[in-house]
């Protein structure tokens, strides 16, 4: 199997004034020093990017946006370019999240735009997919992931999407409390490089990082872990506070 860097990012969602965020950084910088074996990625809200890229400089933590605008500029109130993410040096950005789709309405079109101008500004995408409940019951897990990865990275060459970070988080997860078993996360882990070696091919499926999330926490972090699929984790409510996020980034 190919070397996959783990890596764990924290999606603060709109958690966070400026102060809290630099506080968090020296200490979290404090606890877990300059991890090599694993990556270590923060996702401020967008007013805090700025602050938390300078709290950064001496540390091995990487930035994220939690998201972005495809065009570079233009009347798109609201929105934030990708230009203006790599002023403040962004290297990652998550995009599809559960939240954006399902609470803002993107669909796989506007997302698959998205993945494709992470590429043009440098940045590695965290790109989200993930089935409903109701999906799921219905047992159609597989049929909605699929869909989702395969619109999202249509377009992609190969070394693009070996480079881009998956994050499988079943939408009943998130925030719920509610947490894939280690080995429902493993088979759609399982699946998505299945989708990935037949839509680009087997090397690629070995290289790229499959993260998991939803309501992942320090006590079951390690068995997630533990999966031979499973190349990381996307935390939301756990990566609030230092000390579940420090037990999170040193799983075992
Ligand atoms: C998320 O926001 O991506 C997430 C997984 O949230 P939580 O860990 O709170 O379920």
């Amino acid at each position: 199997m190919a070397d996959r860097l783990p890596l764990i990012a924290a999606n603060w969602k709109m958690f966070k004034r400026i102060d809290e965020a630099v506080v968090f950084i020296g200490a979290l910088h404090h606890e877990v020093g300059r991890p090599t074996d694993r990556e270590v990625v923060i996702a401020p809200p967008f007013t805090a990017l700025a602050a938390v890229s300078a709290a950064m400089r001496d540390t091995a933590f990487k930035l994220a946006a939690q998201n972005f605008h495809y065009e570079e500029k233009g009347a798109f109130t609201g929105e934030i370019s990708g230009v203006m993410l790599k002023e403040v040096d962004c290297e990652y950005v998550i995009l599809g999240h559960s939240e954006r789709r399902h609470v803002f309405g993107e669909e796989d079109e506007l997302i698959r735009k998205k993945v494709a101008a992470a590429f043009r500004y440098g940045f590695t995408p965290i790109f989200c997919v993930g089935e409903k409940l109701e999906k799921r019951e219905e047992g159609k897990t597989f049929e909605v992931v699929g869909k989702q990865l395969k619109q999202g990275l249509e377009g992609l060459s190969a070394e693009q999407a070996a480079q881009v970070v998956v994050a499988y988080e079943p939408v009943w997860a998130i925030g719920t409390g509610k947490t894939a078993t280690p080995e429902q996360a493993q088979e759609v882990h399982a699946f998505i490089r299945e989708c990935y070696s037949s839509l680009f091919d087997i090397g690629v499926a070995n290289r790229v990082r499959i993260v998991y999330g939803g309501s992942v926490k320090p006590d079951n972090v390690d068995t997630l872990m533990a999966q031979p699929d499973i190349d990381g984790m996307l935390v939301g409510g756990a990566s609030l506070e230092v000390a579940s996020f420090k037990r999170i980034v040193q799983f075992q």
